[in-house]
């Protein structure tokens, strides 16, 4: 199977995987570039998945659906383009030979889902939309902290060596939070010198791990002293437990520049 990240927009990236012959695409916000992509290789798309409602996901379903005949899979309880099979928690779907589970990690929507697979070649997959990004998650658009924090811990829960495809490219802007907040972490430093190397010859940064994101991740590491010293430091009121500190990092990240 063959990972692809599909850039669109400004930092969306539109994940496809395939075996050469069919293929699935991830939150397509627009439909052009996968288009183009699937002529090019000859590749025939079976599945559209989506993670949550956001317009910069699902802008190119309707126009994908009818160029190809794809199936599209989306979240039960929010407003995604019809028809679509409706998932939810512990649901499994099987595509291209593949189990994927699906989870519910609502937050930065209230229906956000992710998409699991245990074993692709080996190695775990997971498709969380703009839950989990690297080195940061989500804005919580719709749900609680509580909710958030239930759904990062859900997925950090995963296996480490599970490949994290995010939608944004948003991982140098979130490294620079995270090294504000947990400054004397090395793994931190020496990923982010890694990140600035790719983007500068234009590479992504995706897919992460989750083992590599537990290290790495403050919005992961709210249990470790030195990100409640820090939260503590920013907002002397925060409790110590992970929900207070993982409330005021994602507030003060809102507001950092
Ligand atoms: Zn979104
Ligand atoms: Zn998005």
């Amino acid at each position: 199977m063959t990972l692809i990240p599909l850039p669109a927009f400004n930092d969306n990236y539109i994940w496809v995987l395939h075996d050469g012959r069919r293929a699935l695409v991830v939150d397509p916000g627009e439909s052009d570039g996968a288009l183009n992509w699937l002529g090019s290789e000859g590749i025939t798309l079976d599945a559209i998945l989506v993670t949550h409602h956001h317009g910069d996901h699902t802008g190119g379903v309707d126009a994908l659906r009818q160029a190809t005949g794809a199936r599209v899979i989306g979240p039960s309880r929010e407003i995604v383009p019809e028809p679509l099979d409706r998932v939810s928690d512990g649901d499994t779907i099987e595509l291209l030979g593949l189990r994927f589970e699906v989870l519910d990690v609502p937050g930065h929507t209230a229906g956000h889902i992710a998409y699991h697979c245990a074993n692709v070649d080996g190695r775990p997959l997971l498709f969380c939309g703009d839950t989990l990004f690297s080195a940061g998650c989500g804005r919580l658009f719709e749900g609680t902290p509580q909710q958030m924090l239930t759904s990062l811990d859900r997925l950090a829960a995963l296996p480490d060596d599970t490949r994290v495809c995010c939608t944004h490219e948003y991982t140098l802007s979130n490294l620079r939070f995270a090294r504000a907040v947990d400054p004397d972490n090395t793994d931190l430093q020496a990923y982010e010198q890694h990140c600035q190397s790719l983007r500068e010859r234009n590479l992504p940064t995706l897919p992460s791990s989750i083992g590599l994101e537990k290290q790495i991740n403050p919005f992961l590491r709210v249990r470790v002293p030195a990100l409640s010293e820090a939260a503590r430091r920013h907002a002397p009121e925060t409790p110590s437990n992970a929900l207070g500190v993982f409330t005021t990092l994602r507030a003060w990240k809102n507001v950092f520049q």
